[in-house]
């Protein structure tokens, strides 16, 4: 599993040891050591995660959690909150505020990986190592290989990303615009009609097996994968 992570948090020994910890398991980080500097990367880059202090200088992290939950583009970005307080009304104020789960300091590197992790899982599907399947089309991320009936299918990275996000979203359509957030990345300039050249490609991988029919056409809206 592999994600990008922005942590956000003022006290450097313990930005570093998260930082050391996540890039350990994989993840890419990013960090800010206040909401300002973090709101700079956001613009950048949209993170998958989001670990955020709550005693922060200037804006707290719970004003922050609020700000990312009202901006469209933040909205959905999962927010796990790190708290020197333990007290139960804290708590509940962090979830108020937006946050997907909370820590409390100090907290061990392993459970604060188990943590990303299940949030990651439930907010990112695409974002983990578990292989998808539908009928008998196979993807596994970790061994990066697609597989039609057991026979492998050679894909681009750009397609193998492609079929792992339309895979872990079945039966959702997906316009073109969003296609290129999910699967090209946040901000990057790609004009739409790529989008189409690389579902074009990705079915002509598929054409052999006849799973390229999972892959429809919504007119005048864009792409979904069918597990019908
Ligand atoms: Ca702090």
């Amino acid at each position: 599993m592999s994600a990008c992570i922005l942590v956000v948090e003022d006290e450097p020994a313990i930005q570093e040891l998260i930082a050391a910890n996540l890039k350990h398991a994989g993840h890419r980080i990013l960090q800010a050591l206040d909401a300002e500097a973090a709101q700079t990367l956001l613009r950048e880059e949209l993170p998958d995660l989001v670990l955020l202090d709550w005693m922060l200088p200037g804006k707290s992290g719970i004003e922050f959690a609020r700000s990312l939950r009202r901006e469209q583009r933040t909205r959905s970005v999962p927010i796990i909150v790190l708290t020197a307080k333990s007290q139960e009304q804290d708590k509940v104020v962090g979830l108020d505020a937006g946050a997907d789960d909370y820590m409390t300091k100090p907290f061990s590197p392993r459970e604060l990986l188990a943590r990303i992790n299940a949030v990651l899982r439930r907010s990112a599907p695409d974002a983990t190592d578990e292989a998808v399947e539908i009928g008998g089309l196979r993807l596994d991320p970790g061994s990066h290989r697609v597989t039609c009936d057991g026979t492998e299918v050679a894909l681009g990275p750009t397609e193998f990303r492609m079929l792992h996000f339309l895979m872990t979203h079945p039966e959702r359509v997906y316009s073109r615009t969003q296609l290129l957030d999910h699967v090209w990345g946040d901000h990057v300039f790609v004009e739409e009609r790529t989008v189409d050249v690389h579902v074009r490609r990705l079915r002509a991988a598929l054409e052999a097996s006849g799973y390229d029919r999972l892959i429809e056409t919504v007119r005048g809206s864009g792409y979904r994968i069918s597990a019908k």
